[in-house]
């Protein structure tokens, strides 16, 4: 894989990375034609799909949001669509990705946007960037793929590719740690079209070809650039901080039922999943229960670095108090309607084959 030959100090220098940009650029967009991956937010510029797309594509791999990117444009075309729409036909539509933050902050960025600037997408990335939701990596997407402009970007895969290709081995571990990588990102950046076809070749690249272990150098349109390549060195490249580790966690759900109605509550501001429906972590105080709960079955699940292991049982109330403001009983036709946890979704599954 890597070529052995003698170490020589590292070089990040982005003024001699500037010297080279239309040399990289011109290669990588070639390679970039070249594999052409068909990804339906590459088929227009348009900022409200970038947008979309981009904060989809924040914690999940561009193969998985293909399906859930269509469903979420073809159900909300337009910012003004997004905009108007209620939060949880929002989330419902959102099911599935995770990480439901992004979804509520996307809901009301698009608020905004109609709000005060008239569904128009500000151009420049500082503009962008007073967005909530919208940081440095994502205004640098939607201003270089959608107005062209020479804005870097940085996320996983293209600060890998670039940390290679400079021989940038010093530990990245957060805060401020790749502000050499941006730098050298900004001297790359094509300055006369292109920055868009460049940015998203550096990720494509970092995606499928210089991926974090055993990358294709042989196959790689920068070998011939590369310094951690050409030093034999690319498996110590990105110098990153090693994972949390896993904690393991176990909990129990439980199937509360009177007369074919379900109890359910609403996730709260500060639990995973704020906002979406789930079964309860334990009995409320107001039911009254009979009998001992039956067990359904067990179900896991990873939340951030949790893995969590759920005993659900169903249990038998004896009467349905009024619901408060943030349950609600439903049958379970009605709750498979509601915007869910993943794992709520997994007990509706074993309560309908254990129960019904
Ligand atoms: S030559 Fe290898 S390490 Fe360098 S950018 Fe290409 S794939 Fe990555």
């Amino acid at each position: 894989m890597n070529k052995k030959r003698k170490q020589t100090p590292a070089c990040f220098d982005p003024a001699q990375w500037a010297a080279r940009r239309k040399s990289i650029s011109q290669v990588l967009i070639r390679w970039y034609h070249s594999i052409a991956r068909d990804l339906p937010w590459r088929h227009t510029p348009d900022p409200y799909r970038v947008w979309v797309s981009e904060i989809m594509l924040q914690q999940t791999q561009a193969e998985r949001v293909k399906d859930y990117f269509q469903r979420f444009v073809t159900r909300f075309p337009s910012v003004f669509d997004l905009a108007d729409a209620d939060e949880s036909v929002v989330l419902r539509h959102w099911e599935g990705l995770g990480y439901y933050r992004r979804a509520r902050q996307l809901h009301a960025t698009a608020k905004l946007i109609v709000s005060e600037h008239q569904g128009k997408f500000p151009q420049e990335a500082d503009a962008l960037r007073q967005l909530p939701g919208i940081g440095r990596y994502t205004a640098g997407a939607i201003a270089s793929i959608s107005f062209d402009l020479p804005e870097p970007i940085l996320e996983a895969n293209s600060r890998r590719v670039l940390a290679r290709l400079v021989q940038y081995d010093r530990p990245l571990l957060g805060n401020k740690s790749d502000e050499p990588l941006w730098d050298v990102a900004a001297a790359l950046v094509p300055r006369n079209g292109g920055a868009g076809e460049f940015n998203q070749a550096l990720m494509d690249l970092g995606s499928i070809v210089c991926t974090p272990v055993s990358p294709c150098c042989e196959k790689c349109p920068l070998a011939n650039q590369c310094e951690a390549y050409q030093l034999g060195v690319v498996d110590r490249i990105p110098n990153v901080a090693v994972r949390r580790s896993t904690k393991k966690v176990h909990e129990k759900a439980f199937v509360v039922v009177h007369k074919n109605k379900f109890l359910v509550v609403r996730r709260q501001p500060g639990e995973w999943w704020q906002g979406l429906w789930d079964f309860p972590r334990e009995i409320p105080k107001q039911i009254t229960v009979r009998g001992r709960p039956r067990s359904l079955g067990v179900i896991d699940y990873t939340v951030t670095n949790h893995k969590i292991t759920c005993q659900v049982s169903s249990i038998l109330a004896l009467q349905r108090p009024a619901a408060r403001r943030h349950q609600r009983w439903l049958s379970l036709p009605e709750i498979r309607k509601l915007p869910m946890t993943s794992p709520g979704r997994r007990i509706v599954l074993l309560a309908e084959k254990k129960l019904l």
